[in-house]
């Protein structure tokens, strides 16, 4: 398909990607680039970056140059543009010896209509001089974060790439990412030389994705029951923060049935590959990993990313959770956050090596994270409120906006934990602080003479559980400070004072009970159930699957680049009866026509409708 100035924007995306109309701006920054404008995008997650620099691609004349920072990434992109019948390429370290040089060819015979492209490799003269020598239709720089320092994904040699506008002055940039704050922006509008970009903003709020946070007991179990009732047979990531976990949790899950595979920095290269191209390749495969998994996975259908851990901020966390759902579909973001985890990351931050300034910006940014944790409104309007967006209205969509969180006066019982904990010279942890609440003459408290303090049984009023809680919420809310040893010991914070003295009130959410909280699930079955209610839909949906599973093993492919479930479902709900009927699907390009048309219709053809129950007898005499 060559660049054909005759043909539109329009006419591209229902031709080659097989959709109907464009979505949010992408129309907008399209028109724009064409027309020869550089433009910054922010746009998240699977909001729909690509056809942003793909349609001007192919509309504009010449070759479209995608610089992208991971080699699976753009394997996966030039995999799913050849479906679609578009000349692509990749240009990387992982090529065969003659397939750059072929490529090279292919370039300069301008047969080629994207290019792919590390970073590395195209500050390389001889790339440079390749592509001088011909009409490049456009550059774009994904994840373009990652120029900044600021950034979370920092990579020095993005920022050599400020030589593009100097190199090619007349050629339009894109420089797209979906998360970039304000510093972040700055650096990739200088950087990129990009101060006459037109900047195209959509936001950070990801719709499809149900947030939850439930308080931690035994998260083995509540993991179990959450895949188990939600996720039965869904590919997903699971997050712990330590190698240990990581591995426990994944046995653990593989002994109960799942199909998981640990992730982390200590394993093998070689296993870490496999594992990752097993989540990709296979479906339903379960990742239990540290943080050091996920960047640079395309896969569009994860259905859930769960934390076992809280993450490290908020930015991390809606990096984290963003890997699911990126193909639009219900999604969920499930975290257990408990007491622990709260000590855990305040003494982080306490111990950590870093100047005054940089201490206070981490605490600012741990009491965000807490904030939202404990939050007893929307989550997703504390999560887009950190991002500066303050206008949503609460979402529908999240475990606080299902099922409203109560919350009580906890004055008195924050005066009886924070005089525990002074009583005992600042030095104790929670548990055993409880213990002294709730009268336990444990062999340690007769010891130490714990239950000869003023405090000691004051607080049989409430659960062990319960006091737990206090606590959490209590070290959340910066009254009571873990000391930075790491034993576990609590300190008065410096506002815990006017506490004690009855010159502040203090609220604390009331965690549910497990049952309670069962209401605050998103509610839709997993897998088949959610895309075919009946049962003759899900048997065609279970035989469309196990095509398109076989047919991405054979051509070595990811399943979801013959097509993604979106289109599956679809096909599964329409039952296309002819090759015309097929070509109106959502995702159902020419190309996709010509390959599986006959395919996925012949497969239609051999589930039939489900047929209305016979009539009884006496009906029948009638
Ligand atoms: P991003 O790079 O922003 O995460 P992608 O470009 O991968 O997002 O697109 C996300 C998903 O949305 C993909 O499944 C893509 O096919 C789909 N998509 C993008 N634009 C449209 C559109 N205009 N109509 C229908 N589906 C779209
Ligand atoms: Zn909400």
């Amino acid at each position: 398909m060559h660049s054909q100035p005759g043909r539109s924007p329009i006419r591209v995306l229902r031709e080659v990607f097989g959709f109907d109309s464009f979505r949010g701006e992408q129309l907008a920054i399209i028109e724009h680039v064409i027309a020869g404008g550089d433009a910054v995008v922010l746009m998240p997650t699977g909001g729909g970056k690509s056809l942003c620099y793909q349609v001007p691609a192919l509309l504009r004349p010449g070759l479209g140059v995608v610089v992208s920072p991971l080699i699976a990434l753009m394997k996966d992109q030039v995999d799913a543009l050849r479906q679609a019948g578009v000349r692509a390429a990749a240009l990387n370290s992982r090529l065969w010896p003659g397939e750059a040089a072929e490529i090279e060819r292919e370039v300069r015979r301008a047969a080629l209509e994207l290019l792919y492209v590390s970073p590395e490799r195209l500050l390389t003269p001889r790339c440079l001089e390749l592509l001088s020598g011909v009409r490049v239709a456009l550059f774009a720089i994904d994840e373009a974060h990652c120029i900044s320092q600021w950034g979370h994904d920092f990579r020095p040699e993005y920022q050599q790439l400020t030589i593009l506008k100097e190199r090619f002055p007349e050629v339009p940039l894109l420089a797209l990412t979906a998360t970039a704050d304000d510093p972040t922006r700055r650096d990739i509008v200088t950087q990129l030389q990009l101060a006459k970009a037109k900047i195209f903003a959509a936001g950070y709020d990801r719709p499809n994705l149900f947030y939850r946070v439930i308080p931690k007991r035994n998260p083995l179990e509540q993991l179990w029951s959450f895949l188990a009732e939600e996720h039965p047979e869904d590919a997903g990531i699971i997050y712990c923060t330590t190698r240990r976990a990581v591995d426990e949790t994944a046995s653990w899950l593989r002994a109960r049935g799942r199909d998981a595979l640990p992730y982390h920095a200590g394993l093998a290269a070689t296993v870490r590959e496999r594992h990752q191209e097993r989540f990709v390749r296979d479906e339903g495969v379960v990742v239990v990993a540290t943080i050091a998994f996920g960047m640079g996975i395309d896969k569009p259908n994860v259905r859930f990313v769960a934390h076992l851990d809280a993450p490290k901020n908020l930015e991390a966390y809606y990096q984290e959770t963003g890997r699911a759902g990126r193909d639009g579909l219900p999604a969920d973001a499930w975290m257990a956050y408990g007491l622990a985890d709260a000590m855990n990351l305040l003494r982080l931050l306490e111990s950590g090596e870093m100047t005054d300034r940089q201490r206070r910006i981490e605490r600012q940014k741990l009491e965000a994270l807490l904030g939202y944790c404990e939050a007893i409104s929307c989550r997703r309007q504390v999560l887009l409120g950190y991002f500066g967006e303050t206008e949503h209205v609460p979402c529908g969509n999240c475990d606080n906006c299902r099922v409203p969180v109560p919350s009580w006066d906890g004055t008195l019982a924050a005066q009886k934990a924070l005089s525990a904990v002074y009583r005992t010279g600042q030095r104790f942890g929670a548990h055993h602080l409880v213990d002294i609440l709730l009268g336990a003459e444990t062999e340690r408290i007769v010891r130490l003479g714990h239950n000869r303090l003023r405090t000691f049984g004051v607080g049989t009023e409430l659960a062990r559980r319960s006091w737990l809680s206090v606590f959490r919420q209590l070290a959340a809310q910066g009254f009571v400070v873990p000391d930075i040893s790491g034993h576990g010991g609590l300190s008065l914070g410096p506002s815990a004072a006017s506490v004690l003295r009855g010159a502040r009130t203090v609220r604390f959410r009331l965690d549910a009970s497990p049952r309670e909280r069962q209401g605050a699930r998103s509610d839709r079955k997993a897998g088949a159930a959610a895309t075919a209610p009946d049962p003759a839909a899900g048997a065609l949906w279970d035989a469309l699957r196990a095509w398109r599973l076989d047919e991405a093993r054979q051509q070595e492919l990811p399943p979801y680049v013959i097509f993604h479930d979106a289109t599956l479902s679809e096909i599964a709900r329409r039952r296309p009866a002819s090759l015309a009927e097929f070509a109106e699907i959502p995702g159902v390009g020419r190309s996709k026509l010509e390959r599986y048309g006959r395919a996925v219709v012949a497969i239609v053809s051999q589930h039939p409708h489900p047929v209305p129950p016979p009539r009884s007898p006496q009906q029948r005499q009638e």
